[in-house]
Parts: C-alpha cells; sequence; structure tokens
C-alpha cells in the first residue's frame, strides 16, 4: 500500500482506562462521531465495547451501522434528528437529543412506542439546548409520553482552555438546572464533560462523553502532564519518486516554488484529494528517515513533493506524515481534530491489536467494488 493509516486498538483501549483514571466513578461515553474522527467506526467500536458504557455518533447512519455490526450498549445521536428518522431510531434503539419544545412536541406525536431522550442544555457552548431560563419548556416535557427521558446533557465550550471562568460559570448553569428540574425526572445519565473537561474540569455529572482524548491527542498540548495518551494513529506514505535538480527549477502548480541551490527532491503521493490539505503548500513538513523534510510548492490533488537535499533515501522509503500533527495543526489554523477526520476514504485504515494486523479497511475497494 502506498499510504495508509495505521490506527493501534490496544493504545486506545489504554487511553479508556488512562482516562477513566481521572473520573473513576463516572461511565465513559466513547465519541465515535464521523467515523471515529477518521479513524474507522465499526473496528473501533466493536475493540472497545467491553470497555465502555455508551456510544455517541453525529448521525443516525452511523447509529444504524453500529447496530448492524452488533454493537450492543447504548447509543446516542449528538445532534439533530429529522421527524421522519425517529421511528429507525426506535427500531434501533438509538437515544435522541431533545432542545426544543414545539420539535419535541411534534416527534411525541408523530410516533406510537417510545424514544429514549437525553435534554440538551445550552449552558454556553451556543449550538443546541435549552437555555437555562426554559426551564418552563423543559418541565413540559415529562408530559409527553412518547418521549422517555433517561438523560440530561450540556457541552463546555472552553474547557480546553487554562482559564476556567467560563467553564465554571457552565458547569454553575447546568446545576441549576438540574436543581430546578431532577425531582421532576429520573435522570439516568447526567453528562457534561467532553475530553477536556474530563482532563480539567470537576463536574457533577455520571458519565463523560470522550472523543479526542480516545484516539490519544489532547485537546491542547498544556494537558500533557495531566494523563498519558498513547496516539493511537499513524499516517504513513512512501516516496513515489527522487531527482536531483539544479538551482532555478520551479516546483508544482503555479510554480510558487523554485529551487534556490543544488537540491534533491523526493515526490510523494499523498495530496489534498487525502485530505491532507492544500494549505501546507510551502509550509508543512514530513518525516523521512528521522529527518523533518519541506513541503516544497503547492500541494496537489494526489502528490506532495518535499526537499530531501543531503538525504540518502530512495523509491519506496517510509514517510511519516504528521510526526506532530499539533504542530502541523498550528501552520494551517487549524486544530488536531479537523487534520483526523480530513484524513480521506482512499487511504487504508489498518488495525493492530496485540502487536498484530488484525483487520484492513480500504474504503476505496468498497466504492470501487459495488
Ligand atoms: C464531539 C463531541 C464530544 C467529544 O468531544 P471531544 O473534545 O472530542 O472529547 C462530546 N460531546 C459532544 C456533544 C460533542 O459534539
Amino acid at each position: 500500500m502506498e499510504s495508509y493509516l495505521n490506527v493501534n486498538l490496544d493504545y486506545i483501549d489504554k487511553n479508556i482506562d488512562n482516562i477513566r483514571a481521572l473520573k473513576p466513578n463516572k461511565l465513559f461515553c466513547a465519541v465515535l462521531k464521523a467515523n471515529a474522527y477518521g479513524l474507522g467506526l465499526v473496528p473501533i467500536a466493536q475493540s472497545i465495547e467491553g470497555k465502555v458504557d455508551y456510544f455517541a455518533v453525529a448521525r443516525l447512519e452511523e447509529a444504524i451501522c453500529l447496530r448492524k455490526s452488533g454493537i450492543k450498549k447504548p447509543i446516542m445521536l449528538l445532534g439533530y434528528v429529522a421527524y421522519n428518522e425517529v421511528d429507525e431510531c426506535i427500531k434501533y434503539d438509538v437515544d435522541i437529543p431533545i432542545y426544543d419544545l414545539s420539535y419535541a412536541k411534534k416527534i411525541n406525536d408523530n410516533i406510537n412506542n417510545q424514544v429514549n431522550v437525553h435534554i440538551a442544555i445550552d449552558s454556553g457552548h451556543g449550538r443546541l439546548g435549552f437555555r437555562e431560563n426554559q426551564t418552563d419548556d423543559i418541565l413540559v416535557l415529562k408530559n409527553l409520553h412518547n418521549l422517555n427521558i433517561i438523560g440530561i446533557f450540556s457541552h463546555y465550550s472552553t474547557a480546553d482552555e487554562p482559564d476556567s471562568t467560563f467553564t465554571n460559570l457552565q458547569n454553575e448553569r447546568f446545576q441549576e438546572i438540574l436543581r430546578n428540574t431532577s425531582s421532576e425526572f429520573n435522570f439516568k445519565y447526567i453528562h457534561i464533560e467532553n475530553s477536556a473537561g474530563s482532563i480539567n474540569v470537576k463536574s457533577q455529572s455520571n458519565m463523560i462523553r470522550v472523543g479526542l482524548a480516545l484516539y490519544g491527542l489532547y485537546p491542547s498540548v498544556d494537558m500533557k502532564n495531566k494523563v498519558k495518551l498513547y496516539q493511537s494513529f499513524e499516517l504513513k506514505t512512501h516516496i513515489s519518486f527522487v531527482k536531483n535538480v539544479e538551482k532555478g527549477i520551479p516546483i508544482s502548480y503555479g510554480r510558487t516554488y523554485v529551487t534556490e541551490k543544488n537540491m534533491k527532491i523526493a515526490t510523494i503521493p499523498i495530496g489534498y484529494a487525502d485530505g491532507f490539505l492544500r494549505a501546507f503548500s510551502n509550509l508543512g513538513e514530513v518525516l523521512i528517515k528521522g529527518k523533518l523534510c519541506k513541503i516544497l510548492g503547492r500541494v496537489c490533488m494526489d502528490q506532495i513533493m518535499v526537499d530531501v537535499t543531503g538525504l540518502d533515501v530512495n523509491i519506496d522509503d517510509e514517510v511519516i506524515i504528521y510526526s506532530d500533527i499539533y504542530k502541523e495543526a498550528n501552520k494551517v489554523n487549524t486544530i488536531t481534530y479537523e487534520l483526523l477526520t480530513d484524513i480521506g476514504m482512499r487511504i487504508p485504515r489498518v488495525y493492530i491489536k496485540n502487536g498484530k494486523i488484525i483487520d484492513i479497511i480500504n474504503y476505496l475497494g468498497e466504492i470501487y467494488e459495488n
């Protein structure tokens, strides 16, 4: 394989253990949205099902995919569910969030069986949820008998930042809503912490929802001393071509880079169609034989060129992309989450457990074979 993404399932297990140790009395919800942040929904869910209590995904299709692959643990959706999807949520036993009263009423009237619901609270993230002055709306939900309200949750917006003032305010608002509503409901699941909140914040909840840290990345690098995480993925490829060129030779589209001297240049088969952002043009670096090599010129759809002057390299030598994913994300003004979820579908995922390859998923193969 020219390019592939190694996913070490043992590391994901260790990350769960280490994060659980921070919040030993809480349930653990593994956030597997966006194809498990690009690493692969089904293999990861199957590998960790015995170690976690809940799964969360963004889309109904993801939840159905989990059920069809044999996942039995509870699954909740974190975002919008269309009215005509609720019957499928019931059929596949998928919990839904509720954050608006008239939406809740319409769902309640549209279905004949009960759907499991987590009430979403907007304590300051500003995305989905009842706000702190909407307790009355929340209380009306208990009259909607097709809604089986089992949980209540909120979401932090700044738990990764060193200043915890706003996080504390969110926590306070969430607690206030709980005080005003919990006598009317029987909330089995109360949850607010994401990865950053699980690592950084004390909250009154009984479940944490962990995404990024599950895969071994820190929501911010200054959390490194708070918990040991093992980066569970490695994006690798191989050199496809090496050439020596003289000074003054333009490299890639638009001739935005011109060699400054005699140089050795390697071509590498990864590009923006693989999620390796075009913003890395003349900016990103890859690791070859332990040395960081600069990207020269523009990132193409399927290929890049890098500076290997002074290195003894050949076609087929290994290349590590994102050897420091935090640093590379910074260079293009984004976050590790985005680089990870952007990794393209045509890169096979290779799963390692107990030190051995146990599965390879090739999404492109699936597209072309059907
Ligand atoms: C994505 C998401 C999470 C997980 O966030 P991480 O920072 O990756 O841990 C938790 N809760 C909600 C509502 C989310 O959307």
